[in-house]
């Protein structure tokens, strides 16, 4: 067996390259993942060795000098040759659960924590968006178990049966044609290596909180923007901590198309589009444009930069700008001819003859 190549690595491996490796490739066959696949476990056992040999510096020289791994002192299958078991075994059992609890003394199982408050995103209409409203939510509120203060299990142990406590179990796999031994921790899945089980909570069947539907009126301000963080105090999860019950606050984030029905909204202002009849618009009429249900009253006869008005919406107790883009609409076509000459007559006799030579607009 060549230890660089079953790790994956060229002979001029560093050690943190090893250490790495062997590392990924003892995790991805792991036997606790891999159960009963007799080629993973097969594998792993060649990583181990691989990394039994590269990871020690006088094993590593000796192979890089010799080709091979170097002879033990004792072939009696109750050794494990130079090194100390105890050393081996920690150093297995560290690196597959490095980072996790199991490195120090197994915890208790830990409370679920959950946070007090809930934030969810709620899609309003545009209407509501400009006018306010209400809106109904339907919320999904946990209120933590105060039988087992969110834990899950009650304050009660027994030994766990599957590991008699000891919270993992060794196994020792020996190759007779290598004489090399491997060994290895799992955890025991019952217990997860507390090496105690705890009685499941009836009162929440294990979960630490009970959940219910609620529904929710909320109240959405007039002229809202886009993203805003409404807020419905004690609407939250309740949690309990030292026995005390606490309840958090519901966040509800506001969003929006911003164009509607003819209307758009943009920072803060309303626009919108509107044809509106020349009689009407030549005689300086005061119109009425319906945005949604609500009338704005427009008077044609105010100062327009080219057919665009500014004025503004009144929305319950506050006022919003509108800018409002009038196109002329022309009398049908269908008008004889002879109304339609008169027309322009009248025209060109208060402003002139316009000139026939027309360029687009802004150009
Ligand atoms: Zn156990
Ligand atoms: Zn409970």
């Amino acid at each position: 067996m060549n230890p660089y190549t079953t790790l994956g690595l060229q002979g001029n491996a560093s050690a943190d390259e090893i250490k790495k490796a062997y590392r990924d490739l003892a995790k991805k066959y792991h036997p606790d993942k891999n159960q009963g696949d007799k080629e993973a476990e097969e594998r792993f056992k060649e990583i181990s060795q691989a990394n039994e040999i590269l990871s020690d510096p006088k094993k590593k020289e000796y192979y890089d000098n010799f080709g091979d791994a170097p002879p033990r002192q004792s072939n009696r299958s109750d050794s494990f040759g130079q090194f100390n078991i105890r050393d081996f075994m920690n150093s297995q059992f560290n690196s597959f659960f490095e980072n996790s609890s199991a490195t120090q003394q197994p915890q208790r199982p830990q409370k679920r924590r959950i946070q007090k408050d809930i934030t969810i995103t709620a899609r309003i209409g545009l209407k509501h968006a400009i006018f306010g409203g209400k809106m109904n939510l339907k919320i999904q509120r946990a209120t933590e178990c105060e039988v087992c203060e969110g834990v899950g299990c009650t304050q009660e142990e027994n030994e766990c049966p599957e590991c008699n406590g000891k919270g993992g179990t060794t196994h020792i796999q020996r190759d007779p044609n290598s004489l090399s031994s491997i060994q290895f921790m799992s955890q025991c899945e019952k217990c997860q290596g507390f090496g105690r089980i705890t009685t499941q909570c009836p009162t929440c069947n294990g979960k630490g909180y009970v959940e219910k539907t609620e529904s929710i009126l909320v109240k959405i301000p007039v002229k809202v923007s886009q993203m805003t963080k409404l807020k419905v105090g004690g609407k939250g999860h309740t949690i309990t901590l030292n026995g005390k019950a606490s309840t958090g606050d519901l966040y509800i984030m506001v969003t929006y198309h911003p164009e509607d029905n003819g209307v758009a909204i943009n920072q803060g202002k309303l626009y919108t589009t509107i044809y509106v009849p020349l009689d009407l618009l030549i005689d300086n009429e005061t119109i009425d444009v319906i945005i949604f249900d609500t009338t704005l009253k427009l008077d044609l006869g105010q100062n327009s930069n080219n057919s665009v008005y500014e004025t503004e919406i009144a929305l319950n107790k506050d006022t919003m700008p509108a800018i409002i883009q009038v196109i002329p609409q022309l009398p049908s076509k269908e008008i004889d001819a002879e109304t339609r000459k008169s027309i322009a007559e009248l025209l060109r006799k208060s402003c002139g003859k316009s000139d026939t030579t027309i360029h687009p607009i802004n150009s």
